[in-house]
């Protein structure tokens, strides 16, 4: 991915419980971390993700994204993220509103929108997700803020135009790369889409 131009490197951790699928965890993290010197941006869609913050920032992620769905202590839980001297962020599952991050907007690096929802590969883009971010990127302007906003799921070059005059900054794209046969064009033709 990295000889292909991929900027950063998403890792999506699935734990079973607030989603169905179970995927990797900090050694994966590790893994990836000795093999490329891309940021490693870590996706948690766990239930309670405050007990594995230590073990993703000691793996090496530089980004670290709980979904505000999972955390009963969501403010707590980012103080934790930034504690550990990574970059933390939200992620939204789309059937959560922007207005849920009012009181926590101003201490995170990024908010997450999710454009399906989290748990598979391979999903069809949600349009709605495209207002989510017009209304984030207003109140970050707004207040001044330098919050990057991520979109995650249905990333192709198909949606990518869209996505990026809504005013996204990074662009998780997963299927779109993996299944193509032609990493480096893809995510070259990918970006002269944004
Ligand atoms: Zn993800």
């Amino acid at each position: 991915m990295e000889a292909a131009g991929a900027d950063w490197i998403h890792v999506d951790v699935m734990d079973g419980c607030f989603v169905p699928n179970i995927t990797m965890g900090p050694l994966v993290v590790e893994a990836v971390r000795r093999s490329t010197a891309l940021t490693i941006d870590v996706h948690l869609m766990i239930e309670r993700p405050e007990r594995y913050i230590n073990d993703f920032g000691d793996a090496g992620a530089d980004y670290i994204a709980v979904h505000q769905e999972a955390c009963t202590h969501l403010h707590r839980t980012i103080q934790l993220i930034r504690e550990r001297g990574a970059k933390a962020g939200v992620a939204l599952n789309p059937a959560t509103p922007v207005e849920s991050l009012q009181w926590t907007l101003d201490e995170l690096d990024f908010v997450l929108i999710m454009s399906v929802n989290p748990g598979f590969g391979g999903q069809q883009f949600i349009p709605s997700a495209l207002d989510k971010v017009a209304q984030l990127k207003t109140i970050i302007r707004k207040r001044g803020l330098s919050t990057l906003i991520q979109i995650d799921g249905g990333v192709n070059a198909g949606t990518i135009g869209r996505i990026s005059e809504a005013g996204v900054d990074v662009f998780v794209a997963g299927s779109a790369i993996f299944g193509s046969d032609d990493y480096e064009r893809t995510i070259a033709g990918l970006k002269a889409k944004w």
